[in-house]
């Protein structure tokens, strides 16, 4: 039996050898053709496997490298937001009550992403916040602190050591915009003794402070600041009212930001706003309109419903200058439906984020990775472009989001915790600095009124599709998004793509190839085999 048995084997293995990889060894290498040289599969090959029958998200993947001849500051991360807007930074942050107002839209847009104000916000203030976006001029401060005469020092301390910053100009009734009577900094305030004082007794009045007009440039500004040897210039009009204020440490720092997001024509930062689906959100769009929103993305978890069919097509018919994201898909079916509405980009994300709990309570989403490749397919055939939306949780994962086919990233813990976001930091029990994350469905935040997008406002029990939790210090934008187009660029160098344009042309070719993972090979991944490690994320 034994040799019979081997001899059935080594008839068998002389015939495997013929067709074997030892064969394609001993081929000639100059004749190895780039089907020989091909490893991996391509995105298509991947995400076709009728034989899985998987979804699969950024982990189960990875990208093998290609070929680099240019350098990592050649890589181009220039993409498309909409079917109107360019991004040079493939990055947007979440319409979340505890990510984007206007702080942190401002310095999306100066570092070349853009932010989207979240809706949990009555209709005034959410305009308002628009409208401070549009008004931001770098270097400029439009919106300063401002104190009545009347208030104490004593009172002035606690603001002073609440804000940070020590100088305030008095206004009538401690009012932007009003006449301006004087200003208090540290050298008016540090030797008096009676703190019970009020501003009135010890400021620098409005005759001895030097000003400038309203309509000045920065730089005409910086020249006034710099003669005078003060640290701060009031802007105010020809009836003294206060319109902005400079300060010397700001034109110190560098106020030139090469990648903004910017209006071609009127210089203005651009921004984007979030609305829902209901009757009363008309109302919303129309004051968004007249802040002079760029964008506006309807905020639903499940996207494809007449609700937002509706409101896209209104919306387009009203203000049809305003870019439409529509959302959330996860499917090529609700895509197409969105994109026959008139979206100009789409949203692209279901149960994924890290503080939601949809597939759990609803069953319904889908794997990331797999939702952005099939929608991008599809949305790419009429020239609309895609946001992955949710669960991204490193460059790397914005890298792979890109490279299946997405235009952009659009990022909630991930920036969560930067000093622009909405909230107060505060210190955890153990010392580490912290601010408070949370979904627009969990239940604190329907509370507060975003209960539209998860369906609670009319029902007498609201079902939680998220968790409210702490994210980590994670300093300013202005230091943390270089980190990550850094990380962008340096993945993209890799796979040998000079420009995210060239990177999805590669996916579409099929010549971007990727491998799944198994999970010990994600295990092998990740940082291992340590005692103890610590995570510094960045050297600057
Ligand atoms: P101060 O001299 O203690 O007031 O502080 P600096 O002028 O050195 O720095 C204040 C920083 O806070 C600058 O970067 C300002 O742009 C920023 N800032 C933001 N909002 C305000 C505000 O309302 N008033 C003032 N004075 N500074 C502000
Ligand atoms: P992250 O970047 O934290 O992984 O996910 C952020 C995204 O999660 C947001 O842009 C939004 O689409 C989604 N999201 C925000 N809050 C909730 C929530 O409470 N429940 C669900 N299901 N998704 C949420």
């Amino acid at each position: 039996m034994a040799t019979n048995g081997s001899a059935a084997m080594n008839g068998k293995d002389a015939k495997d050898r013929s067709r074997s990889p030892r064969k394609e060894l001993k081929k000639d290498p100059s004749k190895l053709t780039e089907e020989d040289l091909k490893d991996g599969f391509s995105a298509q090959e991947i995400f076709s496997s009728a034989i899985t029958k998987s979804g699969y998200t950024y982990d189960d993947l990875i990208c093998l490298p290609g070929h680099i001849n240019f350098g990592v500051h050649d890589v181009n991360l220039t993409t498309r937001f909409s079917r109107k807007i360019t991004l040079k930074t493939p990055i947007v942050s979440s319409p979340m009550d505890t990510v984007t107002e206007s702080n942190m839209a401002i310095a999306m847009a100066l570092e070349g992403g853009l932010g989207v104000i979240h809706t949990n916000l009555s209709i005034e203030a959410q305009a308002n916040e628009v409208a401070r976006v549009k008004k931001f001029k770098a270097g400029f401060i439009i919106d300063p602190v401002c104190v009545p005469p009347t208030m104490t020092l004593e009172e002035l301390d606690q603001l002073k050591s609440k804000l940070g910053f020590t100088g305030f100009p008095v206004t009538e009734n401690g009012q932007m915009g009003r006449p301006l009577l004087g200003l208090v900094t540290k050298r008016d305030t540090d030797f008096i003794t009676d703190r019970k004082t009020r501003l009135s007794a010890i400021m620098t009045p409005l005759s001895q402070l030097v000003t400038e007009k309203e309509g000045i440039d920065l730089k005409q500004a910086n020249e006034t600041l710099q003669k005078s040897k003060k640290g701060k210039l009031p802007i105010i009009t020809n009836t003294n009212l206060l319109v902005a204020l400079v300060a010397r440490t700001d034109i110190k720092k560098n106020v030139e930001f090469p990648n903004a997001t910017k209006h071609p024509v009127n210089k203005e930062l651009l921004v984007a706003a979030a609305i829902g689906t209901r009757p009363a959100d008309r109302e919303r769009v129309r004051a968004l309109a007249a802040a002079r929103v760029d964008a506006i993305i309807i905020d639903s978890s499940q996207g494809d419903s007449v609700f937002q069919h509706e409101m896209i097509k209104w919306i387009k018919k009203e203000f049809p200058e305003i870019q439409v994201v529509a959302g959330n898909v996860v499917t090529k079916q609700q895509a197409k439906h969105l994109i026959e509405c008139g979206a100009d980009a789409l949203r692209v994300g279901m149960g994924i984020g890290s503080i939601c709990t949809t597939q759990e309570v609803c069953a319904c989403g889908r794997a990331q990775a797999s939702a952005v490749y099939n929608v991008a397919k599809l949305a790419n055939l009429y020239g609309v472009p895609i946001l992955a939306d949710g669960g991204i949780s490193s460059p790397g994962h914005i890298v792979k989001a890109l490279s299946l086919g997405a235009g952009a990233a659009m990022c909630g813990s991930l920036l969560a915790g930067t000093s622009e976001t909405p909230g107060e930091y505060f210190y955890s029990e153990e010392g580490k600095r912290l601010k408070r994350y949370r979904g627009m469905g969990s239940i604190d935040a329907m509370k507060k009124g975003s209960d539209d997008r998860y369906f609670g406002t009319t029902s007498a029990i609201k079902v939680a599709q998220g968790v409210s939790g702490t994210v980590q210090d994670k300093g300013s934008i202005h230091r943390y998004i270089p980190y990550l187009t850094q990380g962008i660029r340096h993945g993209m160098q890799d796979i040998g793509a000079k420009s995210v344009s060239e990177l999805q042309d590669m996916l579409q070719q099929g010549h971007l190839r990727f491998e799944l993972r198994s999970a010990a090979a994600q295990r092998e991944g990740g940082v291992h085999g340590l005692h103890s490690f610590e995570r510094k994320l960045f050297d600057a």
